[in-house]
């Protein structure tokens, strides 16, 4: 299985920390509007109005979210009208999910203990969008996930994959600056060895029916403490928007 299990520890030993705002996965929470924001206006052509997007801008759309973790982005998806599957490894994730769901009463998003590939050979060609966000840089093989991603999405579905880029930029930024300097995640977090440049990640979908939309970067602000999207560059971590 394409699976590093060291990876799926690291996560468990911290799971039920997945909605402490101030801890360990307090990046992703902080990073979540910004990339909700992404996805949406992506997927609906529609630009953000000043009060937010709406409720139910996603209402009856299938997404699956792969390596949802602790379903950070899925609930976000599901808040606004979206039928969420979300996948993952880690089944302790998993519990903290549904628990969670079950706390903010979110009855349209639900969780499943597979690996990508797998689903997506049950699910072929049924989702309206993919996501899958922070999760390519902890496989051993990234490429076999974007092709389950492929499979997963319908005919023209946009699919978003987001990662960190592999230059001593970005080492600085997500090793030293994150791990090290401002203790934003736990030390250990990422392996720089397997962080993917975007040239890589392109080779990765173009052998896919997948083709490349639209990339971002989303920058991080050591001065504020806040994060926000750029297409200046793409040097750290970075979104693509893919349509199949
Ligand atoms: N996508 C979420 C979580 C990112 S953290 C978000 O952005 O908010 C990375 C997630 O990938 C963790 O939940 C981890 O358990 C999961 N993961 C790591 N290896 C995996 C694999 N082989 N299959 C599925 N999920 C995996």
């Amino acid at each position: 299985m394409n699976v590093d299990h060291q990876e799926i520890e690291k996560f468990t030993a911290i799971a039920s920390r997945w909605w402490d705002l101030d801890g360990e996965f307090k990046p992703l929470h902080q990073i979540n509007p910004l990339r909700v924001d992404y996805i949406i206006g992506k997927i609906t052509g529609k630009s953000r109005p000043n009060n937010g997007y709406p409720n139910n801008i996603l209402n009856g759309l299938k997404i699956v979210d792969i390596g949802c973790g602790g379903g950070i982005l899925a609930e976000a998806l599901a808040s606004h009208g979206a039928h969420v599957v979300g996948i993952d490894l880690a089944e302790e994730s998993l519990t903290v999910a549904r628990l969670h769901a079950l706390e903010t009463g979110l009855k349209n998003v639900t969780y499943e203990l597979i690996c990508a590939e797998e689903f997506a050979s049950q699910n072929m060609e049924q989702f309206d969008v993919v996501t899958c966000l922070e999760m390519l840089e902890h496989v051993p093989d990234p490429g076999s996930i974007i092709e389950a991603a492929a499979f997963l999405a319908k005919p023209n579905a946009p699919v978003f994959f987001s990662t960190l880029n592999r230059n001593p930029k970005s080492y600085l930024m997500a090793i030293v600056g994150a791990e090290y300097v401002m203790n934003l995640v736990p030390k250990g977090t990422h392996d720089f060895s397997k962080f993917i440049k975007p040239s890589e990640l392109m080779r990765m979908i173009d052998n896919t029916p997948l083709t490349i939309k639209a990339t971002t970067g989303l920058h991080f602000n050591p001065i504020t403490q806040g994060y926000y999207l750029s297409n200046a560059n793409i040097d750290v971590n970075y979104i693509v928007h893919c349509q199949k």
